[in-house]
């Protein structure tokens, strides 16, 4: 076994290989941009090279600096994790030449499958089955235009060279086909460099079916099951899970040794995966087509450590230095069922657009960590909740990196099971300060189709009704749940009952108390919500909402709640109770039930009269209160807009920002001093 490897990735995969690697007593260097200086990949390893730059081509596909910093820091071998070089054959050639062990399989095998038709033509000689299209090298138009028309529409063009679900046209009919070509073409050249592309069948309602293989350096290859990663979103998968429902054992073994012949043919050594399109049969079987293989670790092996007991990891880094596989074909069974979901910060309700931003708050359900079986002839019961993340709370999601924040893990002993801890995983699981998809995974694993297990590529599309769109919390219960915490949060720090405060808002024995919020839309609404206290002591919940300033009174409602710890809340309005989960972050309150979740913003008067109180450049407090941070230095050249300073008031906390831009002069307070409404904080001058 190494001593020391190098991991020539970030995020989540590289948090996984380190791992494994500190259980096997294998040390690990980490490679970082300026953009994960202070990532979480970078402290689960035992040492860290920066490599500068921040945009991929600048940082983790720099492979000079990569296996510069593998000799300096006397690391043996490099694990490419996923995405960036995995599949780089001249990295993996470069490894070799440097003296390092690629763990991976060998440059002439990354090859041999790096072009979709290439590897068409060499499975075709193997006798695994294929799609029927056009994989040969003449790209004349009119030619694939004649072999479109022998394959038959719908057809779909893909770019040999492509990946990551990019480069691909679905064409219906013969007249649309020269241009769908010409611009697949163009994506193809643009993206990857090379603008070859294929042609085949495009197969209706298909099933993504892909079959794990594994295989040594001493000539023994086997498989270790299926993934069924058919929910997808624009050829990008969003669930997967093991086994494939409905799959027999008997077209599982006829799979399996499909995709074994597949690695055989080039080769192979270490991990990689078969992916196959499978489509359903009249008589209830399925039909399946080898499409491609990735010659990497998948993003969804997880599923396939939890139903085996294995971990990938593990045989990688025992393959990569020589040892030969421990177990043969007829060990590997599959117990229980898996299902993966991968959480992104992307906004599902606005075609999947991407999202950058801080994680401001960042819970995840209850969940042990990943546990392997570590007798080979037994199954060990594997985590029911795993989570593989690379980001903690406060980490920012860049622009520079893919979207995929982590990934959440469940298994069961059956797919109930699974689906079950799926949905109360992804119920516990609570991101706020950017948009995720977590909400629509939920959505998603609850749909008919999917509880059903009724799989096909457009289920997503066929379930948009109840995807997309969906209303969140009804306004009562956030309402409720902000107000169950406020005054959580407020008896905590007078460490009393909330009816004893002191400050007005209980009048005569029946008493009244307004909270403004605000709900982000398209049109910022602003609620006005009273918290009634009624003579025998009850709670009354009254909405009113409008545009700010506005007020439409609606119905009063009995509110009780009790608290449950840790920010959530035992609430009844009427006759209907729920438990809800409140976090806070900066002015917003995010709201967190079973059923769906809102956030609303504390809509403070005060700091609206903050707006009017920097006017005239200078820096002063708008009410009375103590100064609890200062942001700034004397001398400090500072923007217009940056925070200088936090005052507290009333309970709340009003961050102060910088009239204009300048210097700071002369700071007036310190914190912990009390100031006057209107007092001047600090001295701004001319930058
Ligand atoms: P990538 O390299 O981008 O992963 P793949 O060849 O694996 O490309 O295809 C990605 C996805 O596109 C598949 O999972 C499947 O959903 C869809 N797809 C690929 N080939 C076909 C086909 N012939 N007919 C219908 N859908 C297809
Ligand atoms: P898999 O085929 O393993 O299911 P994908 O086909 O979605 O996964 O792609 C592999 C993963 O590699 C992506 O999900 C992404 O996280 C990562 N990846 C791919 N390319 C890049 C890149 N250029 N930068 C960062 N990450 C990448
Ligand atoms: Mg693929």
């Amino acid at each position: 076994m190494f001593n020391k490897i190098l991991i020539a990735n970030r995020g989540e995969i590289a948090c996984r290989v380190a791992t494994t690697a500190r259980r096997l007593g294998v040390k690990t260097v980490a490679v970082y941009s300026d953009a994960d200086a202070q990532a979480a990949h970078v402290q689960a390893c035992d040492e860290a090279v920066a490599l500068g730059g921040l945009a991929a081509q600048d940082s983790y596909l720099r492979w000079e600096r990569i296996l510069a910093a593998a000799r300096a820091t006397g690391a043996q071998a490099v694990h490419p994790g996923y995405g960036f070089l995995s599949e780089n054959e001249d990295f993996a050639r470069a490894c070799a030449e440097a003296g390092l062990v690629f763990i991976g399989p060998p440059p002439a095998a990354i090859a041999a499958m790096g072009s979709k038709a290439a590897a068409k033509a060499l499975m075709s000689q193997a006798g695994v089955p294929l799609v029927p299209g056009y994989h040969g090298d003449d790209n004349d138009p009119a030619l694939l235009a004649r072999e479109a028309e022998r394959i038959g529409y719908p057809v779909l063009i893909k770019a040999s060279a492509g990946g990551g679900g990019r480069g691909m046209r679905r064409v219906d009919r013969a007249e649309d086909f020269a241009a769908a070509l010409a611009s697949c073409q163009r994506e193809a050249q643009a993206s990857f460099g090379n603008a070859h592309v294929l042609v085949e069948r495009y197969v209706t309602r298909p099933r993504h079916i892909e079959i794990q293989v594994f295989a040594d350096a001493h000539g023994h290859c086997i498989h270790l099951g299926e993934r069924d990663c058919s929910v997808q979103r624009r050829h990008q998968k969003v669930l997967e899970e093991s086994p494939a429902p409905g799959l027999s054992a008997e077209r599982r073994a006829e799979m399996g040794a499909a995709a074994v012949a597949a690695a055989q043919a080039v080769g192979y050594v270490g991990a990689g995966t078969v992916e196959f399109i499978a489509e359903p049969t009249t008589d209830g079987d399925i039909r399946f087509y080898f499409m491609e293989m990735n010659t990497r670790l998948q993003v969804e092996h997880p599923v396939t450590e939890a139903v085996t007991g294995f971990d990938l990891v593990e045989w990688q880094l025992r393959v990569a230095s020589g040892e030969p596989l421990a177990i043969t074909q007829d060990r590997v069974t599959l117990t229980g069922h898996a299902i993966e979901a991968r959480i992104c910060a992307e906004n599902p309700d606005a075609g999947f657009l991407p999202a950058t931003g801080t994680l401001g708050v960042l819970r995840w359900p209850e969940h042990v960590a990943f546990r392997r079986n570590a007798d080979m002839e037994r199954f060990h019961e594997p985590a029911p909740v795993r989570v593989d993340a690379g980001v903690r709370q406060g980490d920012a999601i860049s622009p520079h990196y893919d979207s995929m924040v982590a990934k959440l893990i469940v298994w069961g002993e059956d797919r109930a099971q699974a689906l079950a801890r799926l949905d109360a995983a992804l119920r516990d699981t609570h991101i706020l300060g950017l948009q995720t998809n977590v909400t629509f995974l939920r959505r998603v694993a609850a749909s008919a189709s999917f509880t059903g297990a009724d799989l096909d590529t457009a289920l997503i599309e066929r379930e948009r009704a109840v995807l997309f769109e969906q209303p969140g919390l009804p306004l009562s219960w956030a309402a409720a749940g902000v107000i169950a915490w406020a005054l959580a949060r407020e008896a905590g720090q007078e460490g009393a009952d909330p009816w004893s405060r002191r400050d007005g808002w209980r009048l005569h024995g029946g008493a009244q108390r307004r909270f403004d919020l605000l709900e982000r839309a398209a049109t910022p609404v602003h609620h006005t919500v009273t918290l009634l206290r009624h003579h025998r002591g009850t709670l009354g919940l009254r909405l009113g909402s409008g545009a700010p300033g506005s007020s439409a009174a609606g119905a009063d409602q009995v509110l009780r709640w009790r608290g449950l710890g840790d920010d959530r809340f035992e609430v009844q309005l009427d006759d209907t109770r729920q438990v809800l989960c409140v976090h806070a972050l900066g002015q917003q309150r995010a709201v967190f039930s079973a059923t769906g979740s809102l956030v609303l913003e504390d809509f403070d008067p005060i700091a609206h009269a903050a707006d009017g109180a920097t006017e005239g450049g200078r820096l002063t407090a708008p009410m009375p209160g103590k100064v609890i941070a200062l942001l700034a230095k004397a001398g400090q050249t500072v923007e217009a807009g940056q925070p200088l300073a936090v005052m507290e008031a009333m309970k709340m906390e009003h961050t102060l920002c910088a009239p204009r831009a300048g210097t700071v002069a002369e700071l007036l307070y310190a914190v912990g001093d009390q100031v006057g409404e209107g007092a001047e904080l600090l001295r701004l001058a001319e930058a």
